[in-house]
């Protein structure tokens, strides 16, 4: 919203005024007259209050392309603190996902992540063992107290994963799915929503407000990292894009270190990184076997390296 002012207006007053309600505020110049925006993450007020404030002109409402977006609450899901979201990169068995899982629990993370529909970019790669990984990976989240997490790969798939499943992810290679964000909106779960490899910010909040328009609960965004130019990492994460989401513009948004960087030994000072930036929360991978890992393996972290992933976060293993 944008408060225009009178001539006679004391603005350092108005924004003082506007505070005491709760408000975030940016003063501007629009032309010779004065001007406040509020900005996130302030609570919504009605217009009509603030138009009655002294020295107000005009309160234009600003027709955000992406209003649900900026009004969503903090999702419940979301710890305190960070949020620790770690497992393997696909549910490759039973026995594998409930290791992996504890591994996860003991290092102190409280949502297990884990693909039982794998996105591949070789058909002949591991592609997931689809809905009986859904049922291994929801005993194992459960036996340790654990949150799940899970893609959803296609349309068809959105209700049987919503079944189980806590929180409904999105992949970078469906950022821009359409149909699938609305088969996940309606699912009316919450959404971990994954930034494309080449998707702008804006593209990125627009993805969420599809999610949120179709029904879904909340969403949280997914830094994982970009295409960069250099394959030293395997993408360029992108801190500037989390701080914005969270200081700019009050967006609930966490980071995934092990697909930005692509090798293990880089993912603590990473996460680390990223809660400096001021991510909610990390999501990372890890394997109780990592060099037999079916995919990912070279990111995987063992039980010494998520416990140095937490320590460096702040979180109580
Ligand atoms: C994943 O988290 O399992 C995954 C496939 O990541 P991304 O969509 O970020 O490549
Ligand atoms: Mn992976």
């Amino acid at each position: 919203m944008l408060l225009t002012l009178r001539e006679d207006a004391d603005p350092a007053a108005l924004e003082r005024a506007l505070r005491g309600l709760g408000l975030w505020t940016r003063r501007l110049t629009d032309g010779r007259q004065g001007a406040i925006a509020v900005v996130p993450p302030s609570p919504e007020v009605p217009a009509a209050r603030l138009r009655d404030l002294p020295g107000v002109a005009a309160v234009l409402e600003s027709g955000s392309p992406h209003p649900k977006v900026d009004a969503q609450p903090r999702p419940t899901w979301l710890e305190a603190g960070p949020t620790f979201i770690a497992g393997p990169c696909g549910v490759e068995s039973e026995e594998g996902v409930h290791l992996a899982a504890e591994m996860a629990a003991r290092a102190g993370a409280t949502v297990l992540r884990g693909g039982a529909f794998k996105p591949r970019t070789s058909p002949y790669a591991f592609s997931g063992h689809g809905r009986p990984a859904l049922r291994w990976m929801r005993a194992a989240a459960d036996a340790h107290g654990m949150r799940m997490v899970t893609e959803v790969m296609s349309e068809a798939e959105a209700e049987a994963v919503a079944e189980v499943a806590d929180v409904l992810q999105v992949g970078s290679r469906n950022m821009q799915s359409f149909a699938l964000l609305h088969a996940i909106g309606r699912t009316g779960r919450p959404a971990l929503l994954k930034r494309g490899m080449a998707a702008t910010l804006e593209e990125w909040i627009l993805a969420g407000e599809h999610l949120l328009h179709a029904g879904a609960a909340s969403i949280v965004f997914c830094e994982r990292g970009v295409r960069g130019f250099d394959p030293a990492t395997r993408n360029l994460l992108d801190l500037g894009a989390v701080a914005v989401l969270k200081h700019a513009l009050g967006m609930p948004v966490v980071v995934d270190p092990s697909h930005a960087v692509g090798r293990r030994d880089l993912v603590a000072p990473l996460a680390a990184a990223a809660i400096a930036a001021g991510a909610d929360g990390v999501i990372v991978e890890a394997h109780p076997d990592a060099a037999h890992a079916l995919s990912d393996g070279p990111q995987a972290l063992d039980a010494e390296g998520l416990a140095l992933v937490a320590a460096r976060i702040g979180v109580a293993a």
